[in-house]
């Protein structure tokens, strides 16, 4: 096993990365500390899948090893001495180094307690056994897997499990972590797991908005969101965020929409999805509960606002200009929302024209050419470039020359 996973594990690494590694295994033995590649990086190789995420722990100082490696190798370092970690730059690579700590939980929710200690603790904190596995990097071990939970056996499975029946009251965030794993990999819960959470869903409360939207954006950053959605929906456990939340087969479709649109949807496109039917107050109570940045919260309140008087874009003669006045105060990101969740092709089709071409439009002349044409600096300058830009929209004129026709005419007709 111990050879085939070090021949495994220096397939993968690049040369580079692996340089690094064996270099960083090198210090390692000489200060007699275990070295070892730890998380999802391990459960990918064994997966076989490319994950070039180099997480590491040390049964030692990270930080002293971090700094023998840079003095060795070079590249930056950046310690947190405090917290027993460090990264080291070097080009595009990146190496996050981590003291091996045990820890305990203070009351549900709270951020654990650590302490130094060995490789087998600081997996035994971890949130699933195919997370909760470790390769030696240390020179005389190189490749050889630690396993303490039984997660190759789960991998084998396709399962994912907790480590013990209290893991998602210390940290509820893993209950989105275990959907988000399930559905990414096709996996199942185990039956005991599932249960803990169906028993341990309410606790979802005890996690501070931060970090449930830390774990929210990243099931949208799956390529599928909407699988792990459809599932956390069944467990219950969007209900926990919001009652409204939903992840059924009309949010599928469209977030799939989304994606055939834009490569990969910002997550403000998909958020506006998924509260594209909800109040206004619906949407100010998912942005207190997830913490929204002030941006992504704009960007769904506008969705909303938008999907409230979309009815405004139905009216069978309704001129570009008029469309593009109505829409020009919305962000753009709201505007693709409502072009893909509405169900009225009229409605999509000017969204989009909107998007494509309306708001690209200028008119060619700019304001020094109105001055050359005689019309003094000042507030009338702005209002004509703006006639000049509704013109052009409705395609009152459609050359340089046509504008400056129009522009002698407005002249003419203001003497
Ligand atoms: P991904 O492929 O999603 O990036 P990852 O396993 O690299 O997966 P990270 O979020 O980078 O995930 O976390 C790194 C490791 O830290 C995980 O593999 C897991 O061992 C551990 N971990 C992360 N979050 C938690 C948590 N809430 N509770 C316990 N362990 C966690």
């Amino acid at each position: 096993m111990s050879q085939s996973l070090a021949i495994q594990l220096a397939e993968r690494l690049r040369s580079e990365p692996l340089d690094l590694v064996r270099i960083a295994g090198e210090i390692a033995e000489r200060s007699g500390y275990g070295l070892y590649l730890v998380g999802g990086a391990v459960r990918d190789l064994l997966l076989g899948q490319a994950n070039l995420d180099l997480d590491l722990v040390v049964e030692g100082d990270a930080v002293e090893l971090a700094r023998a490696l840079q003095r060795q190798a070079g590249g930056e370092v950046l310690t947190h001495p405090r917290f027993g970690t460090a990264k080291l730059r070097r080009g595009d690579l990146l190496i996050d180094l981590a003291t091996a700590r045990a820890e305990s939980y203070e009351h549900p929710g709270a951020l654990p307690t650590v302490r130094p200690s060995t490789i087998v603790d600081d997996l035994a904190r971890r949130d699933f056994t195919i997370n909760a596995m470790a390769i030696h990097l240390d020179a005389s071990n190189f490749g050889r897997l630690v396993d303490p939970f039984g997660g190759q056996e789960d991998l084998s499975r396709k399962r994912v499990r907790v480590l013990h029946d209290n893991s998602f009251i210390d940290d509820a965030t893993r209950m989105l972590r275990a959907v988000r794993y399930e559905q990414r990999f096709d996996f199942r819960l185990d039956p005991a797991t599932e249960r803990l959470l169906r028993r341990d869903v309410s606790m979802l409360h005890t996690v501070s908005g931060d970090r449930t939207r830390h774990e929210v954006e990243l099931i949208l950053r799956e390529p599928c969101p909407e699988k792990a959605l459809a599932r956390a929906e069944g467990l219950g456990l969007l209900a926990q965020i919001h009652p409204s939340l939903r992840g059924n087969g009309w949010v599928a479709e469209k977030f799939r929409t989304a994606r055939a649109t834009a490569h990969p949807p910002a997550l403000g496109l998909y958020l506006s999805i998924l509260v594209y039917h909800f109040t206004d107050q619906e949407v100010e109570d998912l942005a207190t509960a997830l913490k929204l940045p002030g941006a992504t919260a704009r960007v769904i309140r506008d969705s909303v606002r938008l999907r409230q008087s979309l009815h405004a874009l139905e009216t069978p003669e309704l001129s570009p200009s008029t469309a593009y006045r109505f829409l020009e105060d919305y962000s753009p990101t709201s505007i693709l929302a409502c072009a893909i969740a509405s169900d009225s092709p009229l409605v999509q089709t000017r969204l989009k024209l909107y998007l494509d071409r309306w708001r690209h439009v200028k008119p060619s002349l700019d304001g020094q050419a109105l001055q050359r044409m005689g019309i003094p600096p000042g507030p009338r300058i702005g209002r004509m470039l703006r006639a000049l830009l509704e013109a052009r929209l409705d395609q009152r004129v459609r050359t340089r020359s046509e504008e400056a026709n129009l522009v002698r005419l407005w002249m003419s007709q203001e003497k």
